[in-house]
């Protein structure tokens, strides 16, 4: 294989990463920011299982044919569907060194299934991040923005407020709250999430491949905890 020079990580190579990389993190955490800083500086791909439903409706595949109509009508997509997706997806010549998955596997026997295509792939062993909050400061985070009406730009009265308290600087006009962004909902959301992920968290943990990164600090702080632990891991092979 070609020898690269002048990457920007030792990681970086023509070999790439050769392994599965999942963000494991409750909303808010900011797992997309990182998932995209991550692919670009180690030129993996970023997987996300919304752009697969997407693109598989899109292409009027048989698992799109089969997901529109149950997610036209906000019904669960059975784990089959979604492992075919995924399954083809890691399939694509692109993964072939690896990628990054954000908001996937959600479940044991997803992590299992992935596990298993990843295997097939001669992935080597998965590298989890685990996105560590605060559940205060995280609900403090989410329950403080603020949207504008007129143009939809957002505000957070905590971390980001606008000159004039209510108004956008924008366009001058009113910052609503949106229900969504209320406490009950979002503790609601955060439950549930911590119900699901504790047992992934537990799983991943007890294989030695989870490393937590402190998700409440700034964008780039958490860049640079994430870069140092992907760094530090060897590249399989
Ligand atoms: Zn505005």
């Amino acid at each position: 294989m070609a020898d690269v020079t002048g990457d920007r990580s030792p990681l970086g190579d023509s070999q790439g990463l050769g392994r599965a990389v999942i963000l494991l993190g409750p909303p808010g955490a900011g797992k997309g920011t990182q998932a995209q800083r991550i692919s670009q500086r180690y030129c993996l791909p970023h997987l996300s299982t919304g752009d697969m439903f997407r693109d598989n409706i899109k292409r009027e595949t048989e698992l799109g044919r089969k997901a529109k109509p149950l997610m036209e009508r906000g019904e669960l997509v059975p784990d089959a569907i979604v492992l075919g997706m995924v399954a083809d997806r890691i399939n694509q010549p692109d993964c072939a060194k690896g990628f990054v998955f954000d908001g996937f596997p959600r479940t044991l026997q997803q992590a299992a299934d992935l596990e298993k295509i990843c295997g097939e792939h001669r992935l080597g062993c998965t590298l989890v991040l685990h996105m560590a909050v605060n559940p205060e400061l995280l609900m403090r985070r989410l329950t403080g923005r603020r949207i504008c009406k007129a143009g939809g730009h957002i505000y957070n009265v905590y971390e980001r407020p606008p000159k004039r308290e209510g108004i956008c600087d924008v366009d001058g006009s009113q910052l609503i709250h949106r229900p969504d962004d209320s406490e009950g909902v979002i503790g609601e959301r955060l439950a549930a999430y911590d119900r699901q992920t504790q047992p992934l968290v537990e799983y991943y943990k007890s294989r030695g491949v989870l490393s937590s990164v402190d998700a409440m600090a700034d964008a780039d702080t958490v860049t640079q905890g994430i870069t140092r632990i992907m760094d530090g891991v060897k590249a399989p092979r």
